[in-house]
């Protein structure tokens, strides 16, 4: 019998880059975060659909992603958000892929390596406006620039931040950390006395601030469908990802029957249950134990016991008619019924990106290509 299996839509991935581009102006370029295989979707289909459809920055945490993006979308550009070492400099001048700078000596290594190969190596310097993250802190920002900024094997090219909350309120944390970049960007702009490339916004900022779009904005989770769920925002997009997979048996259980390990369900009345194949090694997370929703047949049922490694059991109710074999919906929508990340993160005390990085990488991904208007 087979195992989950993930439907992706990159037509509704176009459909989300058209809001996002509709509401940017026009020299505000998109780089799409596409760190971890695409938030679980899969990188070179959503990249060369993404780069079709206008996308021209693509952000990713590891270098290893980035030559997956070159290989999917030649003609991109491409930032590593994450740490990169003087050992990648080669590949990172061949593959055209820009890396951030997250510090001076981090700078000094970045550029000795790329003065050794003869080359220049085009840069983005991170500031730590906040988050207590990655990057220089802002106060030293514009001296690190300026000890950075001479050195032979380095282009700065571009500088960036990133939030560490952005609330509809003010003041927050996120006006907070803008002020702090922008004193920063005005020191290094007299410095530089050029145009340097600067993005601040994830999709959180991206859906309530446009002012702050700058150069690019760095869209992830708002591409894939997720976090628009709030008034006050600027436009609505569509998950592109649903997870499916097969109910396995389906039987009768009288009343007061335990289900599942350590009997943390017993059957209040006699009902119709089914066991369906996904558990938490295949990325159902154990949180859903006894809270998670599952489609059978366009309606919604109920999880109950404890989530297995690789089954669980669902209550279709007294009159339940599913059969060894129909679809049943994990992530998605079925009939007039639907169940979507965000709803399901919220039963598990988590994030809809946990939930679409934990799906397990083999299940099988399947691509299709809806024309929404
Ligand atoms: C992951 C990430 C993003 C994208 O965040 P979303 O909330 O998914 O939009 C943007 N910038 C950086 C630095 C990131 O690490």
């Amino acid at each position: 019998m087979k195992s989950s299996w993930v439907e992706i839509d990159l037509g509704a991935l176009e459909f989300n880059i058209r809001q996002v581009r509709q509401a940017l102006r026009a020299e505000t370029a998109i780089m799409f975060v596409v760190k971890d295989r695409a938030y679980g979707h899969g990188i070179p289909s959503v990249v060369k659909k993404a780069a079709s459809a206008g996308v021209d920055w693509f952000g990713v945490a590891y270098v290893h992603e980035a030559l997956e993006v070159r290989q999917a979308a030649p003609h991109a550009d491409i930032l590593v958000l994450g740490a990169v070492e003087p050992g990648d400099v080669s590949c990172l001048k061949e593959n055209r892929i820009t890396p951030l700078v997250l510090d001076e000596a981090h700078g000094r290594a970045l550029a000795d390596a790329a003065t050794a190969l003869g080359c220049r190596l085009p840069v983005h310097l991170k500031i730590d406006t906040g988050m207590g993250r990655l990057g220089v802190l802002w106060e030293q920002a514009p001296a690190v620039f300026a000890q950075l900024d001479g050195l032979s094997g380095l282009e700065i090219s571009g500088i960036c931040t990133h939030f560490a909350s952005v609330e509809v309120r003010k003041p927050s944390l996120g006006c907070t950390q803008m002020d702090r970049f922008l004193q920063a960007e005005s020191e290094i702009r007299k410095m530089a006395e050029r145009k340097l490339f600067r993005h601040v916004s994830s999709s959180r900022a991206i859906l309530y601030q446009n002012e702050w779009d700058l150069d690019a904005v760095r869209p992830g989770i708002l591409l894939y469908g997720y976090g628009a769920g709030e008034p006050r925002m600027r436009f609505k997009t569509k998950p592109l990802l649903q997870w499916k997979t097969v109910v396995m048996q389906v039987k009768r259980l009288p009343a007061g029957f335990p289900v599942g390990y350590y009997s943390t369900y017993v059957t209040p009345a006699p009902t119709v249950v089914a066991t369906i194949a996904a558990g938490y090694a295949d990325g159902y997370h154990r949180a859903l134990s006894n809270k998670g929703v599952v489609l059978i047949r366009g309606r919604r049922c109920p999880v109950i016991g404890r989530v297995s490694m690789n089954w669980i059991s669902v209550d279709l109710g007294p009159d339940g008619d599913a059969a060894a074999g129909d679809e049943a919906v994990l992530i998605g929508e079925q009939g007039e019924s639907a169940v979507w990340a965000d709803e399901l993160a919220r039963m598990a005390r988590t994030i809809p990106y946990e939930l679409l990085t934990s799906i397990n990488p083999s299940a099988e991904r399947h691509y299709i290509n809806t024309r929404i208007s």
